[in-house]
């Protein structure tokens, strides 16, 4: 079916994003909890994150296959290694995952067709598709810390819709786990992670500060997903005197929209590397309805265009909005561009 053809009701692709989310957070959720627990963690196993994240995108397209108008999917995996001689354990533990959830009459070939719905690859004839990154923050999974399931919607290049799953983020019911949506035109919204349909919900906002100084930022736990060293120096050019908050996952997204920090550096650890779209799709239009800005380390805007990666840019900078341009020529500066 051509997405072309009708109208798309946000209002119903939202409530589809959430209920697939929240169907994958809770397989991710219960394999952390074992996980942490286990030995699996000295062991630095990366097992259980593997069973976790095809398990996450096979809940997450069937449950859209069902209840969204728009089939496309541009997912982070694909079963190809599932099918393989030799991966009949992790396929196993992937199959009995999907079960729990979808029901014990899965079989295992329709539990890895759905995790291939996932295999689109979008180009300039596709004007919707969801993205997703069935278990984003993989480090931090497997520390038992900050994750997020994060999907976003996609139309002419422009993301429209994003739902952040974020299990260990405080939610707004006191509660640990909270879901942060955002449409496009219609704001930002928290609310818990588990529940029925807006239950619970209440809109966010960025930070209203106007000087840098007042600021904290986040950024990433692993210094190979971005420069600390420079996110160091331009802290220090900004008269930034707060520790940075250092969080795996676009949960970094969801702390800058909420107001908790107003600046999150995404500085490149190499001049080849590109961002994957669904590692910011969610998280960027969560921050941007909040009140906030986001653009590459340049200044210029994240470019969709692109299939799955963002080509045309490089490293990612999210503010609450009136600091940004500070922020860009205290990034130009130290990158020594601009
Ligand atoms: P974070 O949790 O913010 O550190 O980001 C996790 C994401 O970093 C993963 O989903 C990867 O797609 C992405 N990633 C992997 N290598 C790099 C790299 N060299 N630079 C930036 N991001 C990367
Ligand atoms: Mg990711």
């Amino acid at each position: 079916m051509s997405n072309s053809a009708s109208k798309i009701d946000f209002a119903t692709e939202l409530e589809a994003a959430v209920v697939a989310v929240r169907d994958a957070a809770s397989v991710c959720k219960s394999v952390q909890q074992n996980l942490v627990s286990a030995a699996t963690l000295e062991k630095k196993d990366r097992s259980p994150v593997t069973v976790a994240d095809f398990a996450s995108q096979a809940l997450v397209c069937s449950s859209l296959a069902q209840s969204s108008k728009i089939a496309e999917v541009v997912g982070e995996e694909n079963a190809a290694e599932l099918r393989e001689a030799g991966a009949e354990d992790t396929r196993e533990k992937v199959v009995e995952h999907v079960r729990h959830v979808r029901g014990a009459d899965i079989s295992p070939d329709q539990a890895l067709d759905w995790i291939d719905l996932g295999g689109v690859e979008p180009d300039d004839s596709t004007e919707r598709y969801w993205t997703l990154d069935p278990i984003d923050g993989t480090k931090g999974f497997l520390r038992g810390e900050q994750y997020v399931i994060a999907l976003g919607l996609i139309e002419h290049g422009r993301v429209v819709l994003g739902v952040l799953g974020c299990p260990n983020l405080p939610g707004p019911d006191g509660q640990t786990g909270c879901l942060v949506t955002a449409v496009r035109g219609q704001g930002s919204e928290i609310r818990p992670l588990m529940g029925t349909g807006r239950d619970g919900a209440s809109r966010i906002r960025v930070s209203d500060i106007t000087t840098t100084a007042a600021a904290r930022f986040c950024e990433s736990v692993e210094s190979g997903h971005s420069d600390q060293g420079q996110s160091a120096q331009i802290a220090s050019l900004l008269e930034i005197t707060e520790e940075p908050v250092r969080v795996d996952s676009q949960a970094k997204y969801a702390i800058v929209a909420q107001g908790d920090a107003q600046i999150y550096l995404r500085l490149p650890t190499s001049s080849t590397y590109r961002e994957k779209i669904w590692d910011h799709a969610a998280g960027m239009i969560v921050v941007e309805e909040a009140g906030g800005r986001v653009t590459d380390a340049r200044g210029f805007p994240l470019d969709y265009g692109h299939g799955r990666m963002l080509d045309n840019n490089s490293g990612v900078i999210a503010t609450n909005g009136p600091i940004h341009d500070a922020v860009l020529a205290a990034v130009a500066q130290v990158l020594g561009i601009g």
